[in-house]
């Protein structure tokens, strides 16, 4: 779990992934440009999780767009 502080309404917004666009529920401000800090106390199997989510999205695109022959 990822954390960002808006610059704007100054409350915390919340996210299981620190990339991509990241819009403030609050007030709409952008906060994709802005550092995500970790926010969760379970920080390893986050970690891992988002690991895990980053490859499996790799894979994806790799059997997507190229026909892979070993
Ligand atoms: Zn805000």
């Amino acid at each position: 779990m990822y954390k960002k502080h808006c610059n704007r309404c100054f409350q915390p917004s919340f996210s299981s992934y620190a990339g991509g666009e990241w819009i403030c529920p609050i007030c709409t401000n952008d906060l994709t440009t802005r550092k995500a800090v970790i926010a969760s106390n379970r920080t390893d199997l986050t970690s891992n999780y988002a690991k895990y989510q980053d490859q499996k999205e790799v894979s994806c695109k790799k059997n997507s767009s190229v026909s892979y022959q070993a």
